[in-house]
């Protein structure tokens, strides 16, 4: 089940469950769209793949899949990006697709 994180690992702004800016990579690393598209350039520090929005788990219990059975997380996660050790990592995949890396 997709990991709903509370903040973006770099800047540490708020990603509620109904934000319309948490980006995620396929590990859920998650980030504010902000720092995908002016930092990471959709690079993901920790994997290299890009991000894709996240999206949203119903509030509403309709189904039993809902996010008052399935909250989103409460610890964060907050690293922000050392720009030195991402840099060689970011140059190698800035310019490839992220279906192709
Ligand atoms: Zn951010
Ligand atoms: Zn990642």
């Amino acid at each position: 089940m997709l990991e709903l994180r509370p903040i973006c690992e770099n800047c540490g702004k708020d990603l509620p469950n109904d934000s319309n800016e948490a980006m995620i990579c396929t590990f859920e690393c998650t980030f504010c769209t902000e720092c995908v598209s002016n930092i990471l350039r959709n690079v993901c520090p920790n994997c290299g793949g890009g991000f894709e929005k996240r999206p949203t788990r119903p509030a509403e219990c309709v189904t039993p899949d809902c996010l008052k059975n399935f909250p989103a997380k409460k610890d964060k996660k907050f690293r922000p990006v050392v720009l030195e050790k991402f840099k060689p990592l970011q140059e190698h995949y800035h310019d490839v697709d992220p279906r192709k890396r």
